[in-house]
Formats: C-alpha cells, structure tokens, sequence
C-alpha cells in the first residue's frame, strides 16, 4: 500500500489518533501542548456535536451549528497533521495503520473511533430503520418526517395516511426520550400549520423500550418523571417490549403484533466497529477494546483506546464506564497528560472518573438531571441542562447561532429549518 505524503517524518514521537470525535479532539488539544507529532484521521472533516443531533433531525438547529471543520480547530498548529481518511487496517507488529489513502506509520497510536448503531445482526432492520449517530442520519431523519406528511396528503381514507402519520422510536435511552419529547412539540406547534388538511390528533408517537424502564442509566425518581412527562406530551411509551422486525411499514413487537409506520427510529444500542488487525483477545463485550488503567489496549505496548470504543474495568464500573461524552473527554485529558509524562520517563497514572451526573430533556422546561448528591426535575434541570449543552458546543459562533436559535423557538415555536433538501447525483437523479 501506498505511503500517505506530506506528513514529514516526526523529529519527536508520532502519535497516530483514529477519530476526531469528542476523545480525538480533546486529546490533540492535550498533545499541542507536548513535543509529540499528532496525525489525527478521521472520515469525516468535521467533528459533530452528537447530543444535539435530534434537535437537526427536528428541524430546530442547522446541522453546521453542531459540527466544526477539524483543519479550523487546530489551524495554525505545528506538529499537528490532518487527514480525512477512513482507517480499515491496524498492522501492530509494523506499528503502521492503513487506510483508504495509503499508510503511515506510528510510535503510539489512540483508537477513538466512536461505536456504530447495534442492529443486533437484524440485516432486514439494518436496511429499513433510520438512525441517528451522525449529521447526515439527522437530516435524512428530517427529510423522511417531511416527506412522510407530504405523501400522507396523497391518499384519502384514515387508514392509508396512519403509517405516514405514525412514527416509532425504538430505544428509551437519552436519544430516544429526546427526540420522542422533540416531535411531540413540533406536533403540536408546528404540524398543525403546515399541513392544515392532516388531522394531527392522529400522529403517534411510540417508543418501544425492551427493558423494564427508560433512562435505565438515571435515578429511579428521575426515569419516573421522565415517563409522566412524555405521557403528559401524548408520548404512547411502552417497556418491556421489543421489536423484532421491520420491512419499512410494518414493525414486528415482541408481543406477536404489528403496527403500521413508514418511518422507525433505531436508538436502540451500540456496538464499536472493529478495525482488521487487531488480536481477537483485545476486544470485550459489544466489540468495545478492552484497556488497561491507563488506557493502553490489552495486549499491546504502543496502542492505547479511549472513548466509546474502550473497555476499562474498575471496580466501580465492572462494566466499563458508560459511553457518554464526560468519559471521552476525560480519558483523552488524562491520557494526555500520561503521554507527557511517558515522554519525561515517568510512570504513567492510573484513569479515575469524576462522574458530573446526567442528564435529558423531554421538551420546553421538562428535563431531568441526576448530579452527584442531588436530583432536579422541572425547569431548573432544564435550564442547566441548556447552560451545560450551550457552554459545551465547540466554537464561538456556533454556540451564538445555537443560543439566538434556542431563545427564538421558546418564544416563537417556529423554527424555519423544514426545508426538503435532498442532493441531486451527479446524473441529475435525486
Ligand atoms: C444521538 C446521541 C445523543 C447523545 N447524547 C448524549 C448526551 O446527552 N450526553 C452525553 O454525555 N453523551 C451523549 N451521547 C454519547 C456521546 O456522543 C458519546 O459518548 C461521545 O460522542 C463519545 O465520544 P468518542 O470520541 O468516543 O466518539 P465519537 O464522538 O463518536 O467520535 C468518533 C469519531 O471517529 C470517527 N471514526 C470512526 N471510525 C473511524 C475510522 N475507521 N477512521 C477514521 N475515523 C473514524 C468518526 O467519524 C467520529 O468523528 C449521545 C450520542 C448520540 C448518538
């Protein structure tokens, strides 16, 4: 395989980081501040905002506004190298990664590639549920509920416009409250006026949850409430239920039934995405990469894992520690720091995480937040959650344009965003 060019050969270390999400970013601004030379890879030239996505797929925020262009992060930057490229291939023994622009070499490398959606291997539900892990899925969500009241026009009787009207998410974790809370909103501020000639009162809004609860990762008083403020919203939740099948309208439950949807929305699990290469003992439960305390994958002497991808065990998370983004960004800081110390000779520091608590939002002053000691509900939770989501999004302008977006839609319920935009190919087919 070809070399990758123009990376000059490093007169320090390289560390070769795949994956420029909330670990990747957060650890190359770790590493600036060391000798290292950094070559970040991602398949993507934009770091993206995950939390927000369904306020895109909702038509309330531009997808711009929750992604950053990963050359304007770090421009200006000696040391530091780009590439947008896809890593398919880790060759250990050659300390060399290979991807779909050729090779390079490495002296560490970090795999913060993130996890994929979890189809359970259900091929059939893999091709016909919408998911929502990245910009694009957002706004092919957006572009289908668009569509979707479109079409319902074009047919006469209630019984051919329900599975255009119906909509089911699978999945009450974080995602799938978020959006259910979302679309129940925009049922009742913003679809009445668009399509005045659809009876909205009969848009259903499902979440099918497999387990006993939702949020199963928050307090119990907290999925509780969560639960009485999407049922106050019209939310139809229903646990313990699963779905087995999907062929694009008719969803398969566990319970024998069928309901009819053209659209379903899979927030239902994770699994990471493994690279070719690596030795089959060093990947865990959900194909996550198990780690050592310092990050560092089992097995290995220069590959460390950080993230939603990694597997650390601790005696408090025996488990792992939960894929959010507060891990990532602190495994990355840390690890930083680690590779400084390396770098000096030192012994590297064992990884112990502070957990800040959680938290969602089911719609306009209803949110939940579990934080360290203490529960709230109400409006306060969802002012702090606002706050925290405000100060978090990456740059100046972005968090601005998310702010004026933010304040215009609590008081005019009206987002302007519902354009159906769909790219043409190059042959002029949409
Ligand atoms: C809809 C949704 C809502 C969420 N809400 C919350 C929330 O409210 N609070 C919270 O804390 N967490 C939330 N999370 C989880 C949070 O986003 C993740 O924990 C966090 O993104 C993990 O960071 P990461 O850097 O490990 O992975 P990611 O942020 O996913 O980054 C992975 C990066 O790797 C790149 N990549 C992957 N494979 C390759 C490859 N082979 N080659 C090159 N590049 C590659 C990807 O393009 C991506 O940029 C949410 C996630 C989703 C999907």
């Amino acid at each position: 395989m070809k070399q990758i060019i123009n990376i000059p050969p490093a007169a320090t270390k390289r560390v070769v980081i795949v994956g420029g999400g909330f670990a990747g970013t957060e650890l190359v601004k770790g590493l600036l501040k060391t000798s290292y030379q950094i070559v970040l890879f991602d398949k993507n030239n934009f770091y993206q905002f995950q939390p927000l996505l369904y306020q895109v797929a909702m038509s309330g925020l531009e997808p711009s506004a929750i992604s950053f262009p990963l050359r304007r992060i770090f421009r200006h930057k000696k040391r530091f190298f780009f590439r947008m490229a896809e890593v398919t291939n880790i060759n250990p023994k050659q300390n060399e990664v290979e991807t779909n622009i050729g090779s390079l070499s490495y002296d560490y490398l970090v795999l913060s590639g993130g996890v994929t959606t979890n189809f359970f291997g259900n091929k059939e539900l893999e091709k016909k549920a919408f998911t929502m892990k990245s910009v694009s899925d957002a706004i092919f969500i957006r572009n289908a509920i668009l569509e979707n009241y479109e079409r319902a026009l074009d047919y006469e009787t209630d019984e051919e416009r329900q599975p255009f009207l119906n909509l089911v998410i699978v999945g009450g974790g974080p995602a799938g409250v978020e959006l259910a809370g979302s679309l129940a909103e925009m049922k009742k501020f913003i679809l009445p006026k668009d399509y005045p000639e659809l009876d909205f009162n009969k848009m259903k809004v499902y979440i099918f949850e497999a387990g006993p609860k939702i949020l199963s990762n928050m307090r119990e008083n907290s999925s509780t409430t969560a639960l009485k403020y999407l049922k106050k919203l019209g939310i139809d939740v229903q646990t313990g239920i699963a779905v087995q099948d999907y062929d694009g309208e008719n969803v398969k439950l566990s319970t024998g039934e069928i309901l009819k949807s053209k659209m379903m929305i899979w927030t239902a699990g994770v699994t990471a995405k493994r690279t070719r290469g690596m030795d089959e003992k060093m990947f865990g439960p959900g194909g996550r990469i198990l780690t050592d305390r310092i990050n560092k994958v089992q097995g290995a002497d220069n590959i460390f894992a950080i993230g939603d991808i990694s597997l650390m065990q601790t005696e408090k998370f025996p488990k792992g520690h939960p894929q959010v983004a507060q891990v990532a960004m602190q495994q990355a800081r840390h690890l930083a720091k680690n590779f400084s110390k390396i770098a000096k000779g030192k012994q590297p520091v064992p990884f112990k995480y502070i957990d800040k608590g959680m938290m969602a939002t089911v719609g306009r002053n209803l949110a939940i937040a579990d934080l360290p000691g203490v529960s709230f509900k109400g409006f306060f939770a969802w002012l702090l959650w606002s706050v925290v989501h405000l100060i978090s999004i990456m740059g100046s302008k972005n968090k601005v344009f998310v702010f004026l977006d933010w304040a215009t839609n609590y008081y005019v319920y009206d987002p302007s965003l519902r354009l159906l935009i769909k790219p043409k190919l190059r042959n002029g087919e949409a």
